[in-house]
C-alpha cells in the first residue's frame, strides 16, 4: 500500500467504519476524518427512538470514544465543512474549518457524506417549531419545541415519521401523521405491513391521514397549524420526514460521476480511482438484485465502509450483501431483509393480531425479501434463505409450529 494520506469526509457510520477497518488491516498511512458536525462520529438510529424519548444519553450515540481515535492515530477534524474537491491537485477546499487550516491534501479520498432531508417549501423558512430529523442538533431543537407542546403534526408516514409518532405519543402529545400516498410506508413495504402499522398506531391514539397533501404551514413566528387538502390541523410542533437526498454535490461539482448518489463499482471506487465512497450517498451495483441501488441503512454503511478499507489496502473484495434494516415503534421490533420490489407472491407466518408475524416475498419461486415483526429468528433465517436462493416449502413456511430450519 503506497497511499500515505487517507482523508474521509463524513462524521457518520460509514466514515467511522472505514477508519476503523483501515487500522484493523494494519494501514500505516495517515487517516483523517473530516466532519461538518461538532460531534464524534455517531449512530443515527436512536435519534428518532430512545434519544428523542430521553432514554439514551448523548455519549451512548458515539460509535467510539475519543480515546479510540487518539490511540489509533486517527485525526478528527470536526466542525469542518468541505466545499470543494480539487481533483487535479488532490486537495480539499473548506468553507468552514475548526482548526484554521486552509486546504488539506489527500492520496486517497473517501466520500461518506450521507444524505440530507428533503425540504418542504415554506413561506416563512424561519418559522419556529418546524423540524427535520437527521442530526443530534435536530433532536435538541425538537426537544426544545416539545416543552409545553400539545399537538404534534408529522408530515410523512415513513419510518422516521412513524418512529417519532410512537415517541411523541408516549410523551403524551396529540399526534397526527399526514401522508400523501394512499397508505403509510408505501415506498418501502407491502400493503399487509402498512395496514398493520396503520391500525397499531391508531390503537395507540395516533391520527393518521392518508391521501392527504400539505398545502402550507401557518404561524407568525411560531407554527400554529398545518394546512392540508382536507382542512387545517392545529400544531405547536411539526416534524417533517418526507425522505432524503444523497449528499453528492462535492462529487458532482468535481466531475465525479453521480446519478441519485455517487456512482461506485463493486469495490466502492468512484469514476476517479483515487476517490472511494461508502454509505447512504452511494449508488452501487447489487449482484443479487442485478441492478444499481442506493440504500439508507446502517448495515450498508458498515459493510461498504469495510469494502472501501479493503480496496484502499489493495484487497479488492466485491460488495455483495443482502440489505437489511430495522425500525422500532412502541414495543414492535420490525426487521426487514432484502428488497421486495417486483414480488409475485407472499406468505404470512404468524398472526398480525399477536403482534408477532412475518411476511415473506417471493419472485419466480425464490424468496427475495422478508418483513418480520417481533420475529427475530424468522428474520435471521430469511437472510440466509434469500442470499443462498434456498428452495422453500411454502406450506411449511406458513406453519409457525414448524421451525424455520425445517421449512426447506
Ligand atoms: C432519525 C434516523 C433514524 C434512522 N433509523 C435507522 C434504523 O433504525 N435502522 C437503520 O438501519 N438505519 C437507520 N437510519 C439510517 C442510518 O442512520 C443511515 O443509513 C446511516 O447513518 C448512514 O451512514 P453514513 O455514514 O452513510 O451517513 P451519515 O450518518 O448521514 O453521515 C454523513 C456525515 O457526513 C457529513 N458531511 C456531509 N457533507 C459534508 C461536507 N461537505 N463536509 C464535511 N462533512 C460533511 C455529515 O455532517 C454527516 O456527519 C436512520 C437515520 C436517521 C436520520
Amino acid at each position: 500500500m503506497n497511499e500515505k494520506n487517507i482523508v474521509i469526509i463524513g462524521g457518520g457510520q460509514a466514515s467511522s467504519q472505514v477508519a476503523t477497518s483501515l487500522r484493523q488491516k494494519n494501514c500505516k498511512g495517515d487517516i483523517t476524518i473530516v466532519s461538518s458536525e461538532a460531534y464524534l462520529p455517531y449512530q443515527r438510529p436512536p435519534l428518532s427512538k430512545k434519544y428523542l424519548s430521553g432514554e439514551l444519553e448523548s455519549e451512548r450515540l458515539y460509535l467510539k470514544p475519543e480515546k479510540f481515535y487518539q490511540d489509533q492515530n486517527i485525526k478528527l477534524m470536526l466542525n469542518s465543512y468541505v466545499e470543494e474537491i480539487d481533483r487535479k491537485n488532490s486537495k480539499l477546499i473548506f468553507s468552514k474549518l475548526e482548526d484554521g487550516e486552509g486546504t488539506i491534501d489527500y492520496d486517497k479520498l473517501v466520500i461518506a457524506t450521507g444524505t440530507s432531508p428533503r425540504l418542504i417549501p415554506l413561506n416563512n423558512p424561519n418559522l419556529k417549531g418546524v423540524h427535520y430529523l437527521r442530526s443530534i442538533d435536530d433532536v435538541e431543537g425538537i426537544k426544545k419545541s416539545l416543552i409545553n407542546a400539545k399537538n404534534m403534526v408529522i408530515i410523512g408516514g415513513g419510518y422516521i415519521g412513524l418512529e417519532v409518532a410512537a415517541v411523541a405519543k408516549k410523551l403524551g402529545l396529540n399526534v397526527t401523521v399526514i401522508e400523501m400516498a394512499s397508505r403509510i410506508l408505501e415506498r418501502v413495504t407491502s400493503p399487509v405491513i402498512s395496514s398493520f402499522y396503520h391500525s397499531y398506531h391508531e390503537l395507540q391514539g395516533v391520527n393518521i391521514l392518508t391521501s392527504t397533501s400539505v398545502d402550507g404551514i401557518n404561524g407568525k413566528e411560531k407554527v400554529s397549524s398545518v394546512e392540508t387538502s382536507i382542512g387545517s390541523i392545529d400544531a405547536d410542533i411539526v416534524v417533517v420526514g418526507i425522505g432524503v437526498l444523497p449528499c453528492q454535490e462535492l462529487a458532482e461539482k468535481s466531475g465525479v460521476q453521480t446519478n441519485n448518489g455517487i456512482v461506485v463499482n463493486e469495490f466502492c471506487v468512484s469514476s476517479d480511482k483515487n476517490i472511494l465512497s461508502a454509505g447512504d450517498c452511494t449508488l452501487h451495483p447489487s449482484p443479487f438484485y442485478k441492478k444499481d441501488i442506493r440504500l439508507e441503512s446502517v448495515h450498508n454503511a458498515i459493510e461498504q465502509g469495510k469494502t472501501v478499507a479493503s480496496s484502499i489496502m489493495g484487497e479488492f473484495i466485491s460488495y455483495n450483501q443482502i440489505p437489511w434494516f430495522w425500525s422500532d415503534q412502541y414495543d414492535l421490533k420490525f426487521q426487514i431483509a432484502g428488497l421486495n420490489s417486483g414480488y409475485d407472491e407472499y406468505i404470512i407466518r404468524g398472526k398480525p393480531e399477536d403482534s408477532s408475524f412475518s411476511v415473506f416475498y417471493f419472485k419466480d419461486g425464490l424468496m427475495i425479501s422478508s418483513d418480520c415483526i417481533n420475529s427475530a429468528p424468522e428474520h435471521m433465517m430469511s437472510r440466509r434463505f434469500i442470499f443462498n436462493k434456498t428452495e422453500i416449502d411454502l406450506e411449511k413456511l406458513q406453519d409457525k409450529n414448524i421451525s424455520m430450519k425445517e421449512v426447506i
